[in-house]
This record gives structure tokens, sequence and C-alpha cells, in this order.
């Protein structure tokens, strides 16, 4: 009898990972990082569950960390499988995973010199060697490409909608001449979303693993570009710059899209955007390169794109992001981290945050213990590279720009499920978020649900599912 573990992302959003095994062969379906609070970072260290050498093949939903994050440690502990993701989630796997080295690199030497460590020397979780030797095991495979897994597994991606190559994977399993049809469902996107695609609506399967980071909210139904029209045209008439902190990858093309948008609408007159990230770059160039995988190409968006005008400029050395400072408005300027926890927008937001005429323009969720978290809470002064920096300029916040479904989004998504699985495993979310999720599939399609715990294992039963679900209303 198959059976599946959840080894990550079971009662909270990080650390994704599910080991699917049968016949003796072992398929995992991500292997992310765990993230946020400490006992959850320690478990990436731990050794896994499952000798690596012994896994048959990765089948990876998307690029991010939390999804992708243990792949090199894998690689470097003995796997050698194929490693599947789709090809936009290829190219942008490499940048993000190579940037994840280097900043383990950079707090690992940090925490050496400055003696802050029981180990000695510190370690990263991997470097730069572990990301190209995975590099090397992946295979991209387009969504909706049968791809078999020896003589046990077979899988295809379909669209989730939730960034650049974000996929959900259908994966059948064959044991002693019967079929049994798990559906993961990685990351699901929102639906009428900026960008990205809208995720292509849930199969029929034996079993569902259903995402709920957000399975007990509702996102506000704000127009973003009437939002985005509002901060711009306030921080102009002021004279001010705008500074938008921005997840490099997603988030970053977004923004850059809906100031298009404004434009290209007659909505503005243009305006300079300087787009200062070399990995916003580098991920913008990506998004170009597959028009067919975004709701509008970043080539030609409105046929008078920004891009290829004079107005945006990308910056990648040090000494270009400096030449920012003396700059007067109106202007936009993009930088990454998204949650001001490191990169070059620290140095922007040392330079435009005592002046009351720029606003900084918050785009995502920011973590508690954030610079930007505290700024949001409305922080008048603030520690930026040792040094106290007034607060004067306007702090706003964006909102509605999530890359998640929320309940109704869900339910939405789940609406052309008809027959009735014999389970729905709801995970990636806080307790409460995947308990309400839980709670709203079963009241509202009266299907059999199931919250896992760390680690906790399930038999699959083989062969059809019960009969047809009730209707939806
Ligand atoms: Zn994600």
């Amino acid at each position: 009898m198959a059976r599946l573990t959840f080894l990550g992302a079971a009662q909270t959003v990080t650390g994704s990972q599910y080991l699917l095994e049968a016949n003796g062969r072992r398929l995992l379906v991500d292997s992310g990082m765990f993230q946020g609070e400490k006992a959850l970072r320690l478990r990436n260290w731990a050794d896994p569950e499952f000798d690596p050498a012994k896994v048959d093949a990765m089948v990876l939903t998307h690029t991010h960390l939390d999804h992708i994050g243990r792949v090199p440690r894998l690689v470097k502990q003995g796997f050698r499988g194929p490693i599947y993701c789709t090809p936009p989630t290829r190219d942008l796997a490499e940048i993000l995973l190579l940037d994840a080295a280097h900043l383990q690199k950079e707090d690992a030497e940090y925490l050496n010199r400055k003696g802050l460590t029981k180990h000695s020397p510190a370690l990263p979780l991997f470097d730069e060697a572990d990301v190209q030797a995975a590099m090397e095991l992946v295979r991209p495979l387009p969504l909706g490409r049968p791809q078999e897994v020896g003589d046990t597994f077979s899988f295809a991606y379909r669209d989730a909608g939730h960034l650049l190559g974000a996929a959900s994977a259908e994966v059948t399993v064959r044991e002693n001449g019967r079929e049994t049809r798990v559906f993961f469902s990685g990351d699901v996107g929102r639906f009428d979303t900026v960008l990205t695609r809208d995720p292509e609506p849930a199969p029929d399967a034996d079993y569902l693993v259903v995402e709920s980071t957000y399975g007990n909210r509702t996102h506000p139904a704000l127009s973003i570009l009437d939002q985005l029209e509002g901060v711009l045209k306030k921080t102009f008439a002021r004279g001010g710059v705008l500074l938008i902190p921005a997840f490099a990858v997603g988030r970053a093309q977004q923004m850059i899209y809906l100031m298009d948008q404004l434009v290209t609408a007659g909505r503005m007159r243009a305006f300079p955007i300087h787009v200062d990230s070399p990995m916003a770059i580098d991920a913008t160039r990506i998004y170009a390169s597959y028009p067919e995988a975004s709701k509008a190409s970043l080539n030609n968006i409105g046929g008078r794109s920004l891009l290829h005008g004079k107005w945006i400029q990308f910056h990648r050395t040090r000494a270009e992001s400096e030449a920012l400072n003396p700059m007067k408005g109106p202007a936009v300027i993009l930088s990454s981290s998204g949650m001001l926890s490191g990169g070059r927008i620290l140095h922007h937001c040392r330079v435009r945050l005592p002046h009351a005429e720029n606003t900084l323009l918050i785009t995502g969720y920011q973590a508690v213990g954030t610079l930007g978290r505290a700024l949001l809470d409305g922080a008048t002064s603030v520690r930026i590279h040792k040094g106290d920096v007034p607060v004067l300029a306007e702090v706003r916040d964006l909102k509605g720009l999530s890359g998640h479904a929320d309940a109704g989004e869900m339910m939405r998504w789940l609406s052309s499920v008809h027959r009735a699985p014999r389970a729905v495993f709801v995970t990636h979310g806080e307790p409460e978020a995947a308990e309400a999720l839980a709670a709203r599939i079963g009241r509202e399609r009266g299907f059999a649900t199931r919250v896992p715990g760390p680690d906790e294992s399930f038999d699959l039963a083989p062969g059809e599912a019960g009969g047809p679900g009730p209707e939806v209303l």
C-alpha cells in the first residue's frame, strides 16, 4: 500500500516536503526550507528521516525557498535522482539558490568572526558548489506533459498561478495493477490578479493535498491600481521619491507591470523607475523570456512598454546604486529585500526616510521582528547600519497583492472537483488556518479532511475513491 508522509509544511507554512512511497520506491514532492522561528529553522539541520540516496526522484512545485531550499543539501547528502520542475522554475531556482548560498556563507562568516556560534566553525546549510550539483540533476518539464518515474510513479504539472512557473503536481501511483491518484496543490495563486495567470482548477483525485496559507482569511477587495496611483500622485506632488522594497522574484515584476499599466492606460504621465537589485534584473529577464507563462508579456505591455522606453533603468553595480542618492523626485526606486531585512533597500532607506516628501511603500507580508514591520507599526526612528535614522517619510502599505488564494478562492479552485476524494489533506498553513479550511471543505463539499501533524504518515488505499460529491451551489 502506498504511504504518504508529511515531513514539512504540516501545521506550518514553511519546509514543504512530502514523501510518497510505494513498491519500495520513493518520490519527494518539494524539499523546502523551514523559515521563521528558531525551533523551526533548526529542522533544516536535522538529518532527513529517509536515505536521500534511496529517493528515486524529486518533483518541485515552484521556486520559493520554502519549497526548494533543502534540495542542495539533499544532493550533498547523496540524492542522485532526477529533479523535476517547470522550465521557468529551473531558471528562477538557480538565481534564488545561489543567492541563498551566498547569504548563508555571509551569515556563517559573521557568526564565526563575532564568536557568536557554539559550532566551530559555523557552516552554511549548502554552498554554491552544492547548488551547481543540484542544478545538474534538474530535468525541466513543461506543464501538462506526463512524465514516468520508474514503473511505480508518473506525474504531470498543472498551472498553479502562484508565481512564474508555479505548478501543482498530479501524481499517479501504480501498485499491483491498480492506480491511486494523489494531487498536490503546491501554492495556489489568486484569480484575476496582476501578471500571474489564474490557477488551473483542481482535478478529481483519490487524495488531495491542499495548501491553506490563508485558509481562515479573505483578501481585501481594494483596487491595487487605485491604491498605487494615489500613493504615486501624492508623493510626486511633494516632489518626493517613492521607495518600494520588493521581493526580487515575483513582486518586483508585478510592481513594474502595475506602474506600466497606470501609464499605458493614460492615468499618469510617464515617470522614472529605477530597479536597483541585480537579482530583480535577472528575474525580470526570466519573466520576459517566458511570455506565454504570464498573463501579460513584460516585453510588450500595452504595446509601448516602459521596459522598452527610456523611463525604466536597471542598476546592477553598487556605484550605480549610490549614484541615485542625490536624485530628486518624482521618481521610483524599486529594490530588495522585500522585508527590509538586508540588501540595497537599506541604504536607500537611510537616504530617503529622513525626508518628509518621500514615501516608503510596503508591498508584501512583513514578519515580526523585521525593519519593515517596525516601520509599518509607526516607528519614528529606526536603526540601519548601526546608525539611528529618523522616519519623516510617509509609510504606506499596498494591500491585496498576495500570491496566495484566500479561503474563498481555495473553495472556488476546489469547485471543479466532482468526485469525492478519499481524503483531503490540508497542509501549508498555521494550525488555525489549516483547521478552518478543513472545516469549510467538510461543511461545504462534504469531503473527508485531515490536517496532518509534522512527520505524520498515512496509508493510501488504492483504486477508485467514493461516489460523487455534493454539487456546489
Ligand atoms: Zn510559494
